[in-house]
């Protein structure tokens, strides 16, 4: 038995599957869960010594690679001065500041401890804002699992094929009401006929957990549109796109302003941390500023906000995205060239660093009908042929996959090579 298997095993006993969180329990693509000891840069090495390439780099996070040395260098240095004071410190305002620099958007923010922290947050901002209970969200998009978030969501949702957690009261998710993504003419009905009674619409504005769509014009104009008309919070789900798709996220990639945004993955630069912000006054209404509660412990916690702000400096170096966005294509246009010789029916998409691939005949998915439709059959086949060709795909054909400066054009050439040999092995 494999050392990883070992642990699986081990793991199952006290671990609820094994996992600390679904999507890594391999239930969408099958097999046993791949346990890691070591990440450095475009690498990660598991417990049985095995090597591989990763476009995982921890679901976002990772853009410099792992272990990059001046992030370690930066928590080595915190982490001398105490681990945590549960009181302000300086570097949270030079986090706050520069993270208003990069996103206009944003007037104010406030620092938590997870993507999770920052949507939930923001939704009771814009009920307490607006005085109004409904909110909009999109098919297959994931916001994190609270409990007003958890209704026909992405991620382990559509892996594991879960329409709305049990758990979550009926009588709070009538209040979410959900709408096919990219489907504007959904949303202007619906604003028509409960415009005056929803809080907020929040969306991905490019989904990435159901797999990766990206918007069209029209779908995030009209929600900007509809948001200001009915006085109705426009919030944009950064915590996967913001440092992402471009420094300022998709909405300096679209160019369009929401009134909050949430944040989270490389703003933490690995460690936990998440954030929500946007106009000044409906941030005034957080806590102590005004009525709406919000809180941490661990908030704004002196090892995150070091390490995010060493990732800041480094991401914001000229030309950093435009590198990284031509090395992504070069990589999604030799998969592409590999199936086509292939003969699967096959698709790519890319918005900045981050993408995905379908095994579909059509050109462009745009919705979660389409990404279910792909062959997920193949995606399977293809996600353990690479994987014991040492690439380390999303375990599942439901997430966006993620490249990092760290991975070199040697690192490219060796995935194609190894989706050679994974494509012509798929099953006809
Ligand atoms: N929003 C989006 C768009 C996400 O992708 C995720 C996590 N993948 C979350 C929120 C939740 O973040 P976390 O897992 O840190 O709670």
């Amino acid at each position: 038995m494999s050392r990883n298997q070992e642990l699986f095993t081990a793991a199952c006993k006290h671990i609820p599957g094994g996992v600390n969180s679904p999507v890594r329990a391999f239930k969408g693509v099958g097999g046993t869960p791949v346990f890691f000891n070591k990440g450095k840069g475009a690498y990660l090495w598991d417990a049985d010594g095995k090597q591989y390439v990763d476009y995982v780099g921890s679901w976002g996070p990772m853009i410099l690679g792992h272990a990059h040395p001046d992030i370690i260098k930066a928590v080595q240095l915190a982490a001398e001065n105490g681990l945590s004071f549960g009181a302000p410190t300086e570097t949270e305002i030079t986090m706050a500041d520069r993270v208003c620099e990069i996103l206009p958007s944003m007037d104010m923010v406030r620092m938590v401890s997870s993507g999770t922290e920052a949507t939930m947050s923001a939704i009771r901002l814009a009920r307490g804002f607006t005085g109004r209970d409904k909110l909009v969200k999109f098919e297959g998009c994931y916001h994190g699992h609270a409990d007003s978030l958890l209704v026909k969501a992405g991620s382990g949702m559509l892996t594991l094929g879960v329409p709305t957690s049990p758990g979550v009261p009926a009588d709070l998710a009538k209040h979410t009401l959900t709408l096919p993504y990219n489907d504007h003419e959904a949303l202007m009905k619906l604003f028509g006929e409960l415009g005056e009674e929803i809080a907020c619409v929040i969306v991905e504005p490019v989904a990435g957990n159901m797999n990766l769509i990206a918007p069209t014009p029209e779908f995030l104009h009209a929600m900007r549109d509809l948001c200001t008309r009915y006085g109705a919070v426009l919030i944009f789900d950064e915590v996967m796109t913001g440092f992402r798709v471009a420094l300022g996220g998709a909405q300096a990639y679209y160019g369009i302003t929401p009134d909050l945004t949430t944040l989270g993955k490389i703003i933490g630069a690995g460690l936990p941390v998440g954030a929500f912000g946007g106009k000044r006054e409906i941030m005034e209404c957080i806590a102590p500023l005004g009525p709406v509660y919000q809180a941490g412990t661990l908030s704004g916690n002196p090892l995150a906000m070091k390490a995010g702000l060493a990732m800041l400096d480094l991401i914001s170096a000229p030309g950093f995205y435009d590198n990284l966005t031509t090395k992504l294509a070069s990589l999604l246009s030799g998969l592409q060239a590999r199936a086509d010789a292939a003969g699967i029916p096959f698709t790519t998409a890319q918005v900045g660093a981050m993408f995905g691939i379908f095994f579909t005949d059509k050109k462009v998915v745009r919705s979660y009908a389409e990404a279910t439709t792909c062959n997920i059959e193949h995606f399977k086949q293809f996600f353990h042929a690479m994987l014991d060709e040492g690439v380390y795909l999303a375990p599942s054909a439901f997430e966006a996959g993620f490249i990092s400066s760290a991975h070199t054009d040697a690192d490219i050439q060796r995935t194609l090579d190894a989706a050679e040999r994974a494509f012509a092995r798929l099953v006809r």
